[in-house]
């Protein structure tokens, strides 16, 4: 289809499916897991090893595989960044990054309001305050509103690349340096992505992946922290542990450990059979990527500029995008749900449990006023920490419900987003490109 004629492409098409039309398609699109598309011999080869080898411990064991080192050393390297720590998740590197930049009571955190609620954990859990930021066209973080909100009492920003790609990372670094706070990039979502051929988690004083499911690449669960500083690296390295640094042959060094490092663990240590499964996905992260930003800058501008209507998330670095969604900004909430709901009733959904194509209303704990727990001030104890710290009186007034954001809240009802799968086939990618252009053709 080379333009866009509404009147013709209704003729052409017909009814929408979800008025009683015929869909595009009747079968739902490949799974949007990205990593688990590419499930293969390799990761049970891998795995298989360290139960032939009856090591799943990283440390010690009869047969240490080296996993888990062998996945730091390339993921250090990939993202060129000196220092790499594996752990068991995402949320686990968060709360590890923060305690190892010291972050705790009489600090605040200042947050996107466009996120995952592991950001909120991870603060409150260290006694300081998020400190809500609102977004930009990006999607991600706005300097401009972060520099509004910063107050004497902020410590860091915790910028989050969204939903596969980064936005004004540059400008954010400048607003940090400037302000002298620390910066933790949450790359959760994007591993895999570059802005103007740096990778992300690069840019600050630290960086966090997460190999869940959802995410790019995955073992089930996992994460990594990197970071270019030996005595942050060595600080995670305590905290994610038990508290304390391992010599050489991976015994804890209980008394001899340096006491500066000398610290409170968390538990969060990578198991090998995790490490095993994450380094074989991790060699395969470019063809992940490079399939899903392909398809889905195929799909953009098939649609950009030819349906006035439907405006895109700005992505400021396409070449390092990792693709894994496409998120679009309609007229109106309303324009946004049907819009989302005729798509999907064209056949551009998922099989089972799979759901790639949801309106931003449908996208829960993504947005700062969902968490219930954060909009509620709740605490783990009846003493009601971190919000009854006498150090963090200075948050009294601070409130997280919706309306204290206007960009976010704004994207959060006009918005809608698509996983893209992995492994779209190019009838899958027509498929899309011409639901868009019927549902577009009837209800924009
Ligand atoms: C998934 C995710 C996390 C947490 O990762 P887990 O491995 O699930 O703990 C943190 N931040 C963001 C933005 C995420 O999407």
């Amino acid at each position: 289809m080379k333009y866009f004629n509404p009147q013709q492409i209704r003729e052409q098409e017909g009814k929408l499916a979800v008025n009683g039309g015929v869909p595009i398609r009747e079968k739902g699109l490949p799974p949007e897991w990205p990593g688990l598309n590419y499930f293969d011999d390799q990761e049970k080869q891998a795995v298989m090893s360290i139960l032939d080898n009856k090591s799943p411990f990283r440390f010690y064991g009869p047969k240490v595989q080296g996993m888990c080192d062998s996945l730091e050393r390339e993921f250090a390297l990939k993202s060129s960044s000196k220092y790499a720590l594996a752990v068991n998740s995402g949320s686990v590197a968060l709360y590890t990054c923060l305690a190892a930049l010291e972050v705790g009571p009489g600090d605040e955190v200042l947050v996107p309001g466009y996120l995952w609620t592991s950001c909120f954990n991870a603060i409150i859990k260290l006694g300081a305050i998020p400190r809500l930021v609102d977004i930009d066209a990006s999607f991600c973080m706005s300097p401009e509103d972060l520099e509004h909100k910063i107050t004497p009492h902020s410590k860091a920003v915790m910028y989050v690349h969204m939903s596969g790609a980064s936005g004004n990372i540059e400008e954010i670094a400048e607003v940090a340096r400037k302000h002298n706070l620390k910066l933790l990039e949450d790359c959760a979502q994007s591993t895999g992505t570059k802005v103007k051929g740096k990778s992300i988690g690069t840019f600050g004083d630290m960086g966090i992946f997460s190999f869940q499911i959802n995410k790019n690449m995955t073992a089930g669960d996992g994460g990594m922290i990197i970071t270019g500083s030996k005595h942050l690296y060595n600080r995670a390295f305590a905290i994610h542990d038990l508290g304390y640094a391992r010599d050489d042959k991976g015994r804890l060094m209980d008394t001899s450990c340096a006491s500066e490092y000398q610290l409170w663990g968390s538990g969060g240590r990578m198991s090998e059979l995790t490490g095993a499964v994450a380094l074989v996905q991790l060699r395969k992260l470019d063809r992940i990527t490079t399939s899903m930003r392909n398809a889905k800058w195929e799909i953009r501008r098939a649609i950009e500029e030819k349906i006035p209507g439907i405006k895109f998330r700005e992505v400021i670095d396409p070449d390092g995008d990792s693709g894994a969604f496409m998120l679009t900004v309609y007229p109106s909430r309303e324009k946004a749900r049907n819009f989302t709901e005729a798509i999907r009733a064209e056949g551009i959904r998922g099989e089972g449990q799979s759901a790639p194509c949801l309106d931003m209303q449908q996208w829960g704990l993504h947005w700062y006023y969902n968490n219930l727990s954060l909009v509620n001030k709740r605490s783990l104890t009846p003493y009601g920490a971190p919000w009854s710290l006498e150090a963090n009186s200075f948050a009294e007034n601070y409130t997280y419900v919706k309306g204290t954001l206007p960009v976010t809240d704004d994207l959060s009802e006009r918005g809608a987003l698509l996983s893209i799968p992995s492994a779209l086939s190019s009838a899958d990618i027509d498929d899309i490109i011409r639901a868009f252009y019927k549902v577009a053709a009837w209800i924009l």
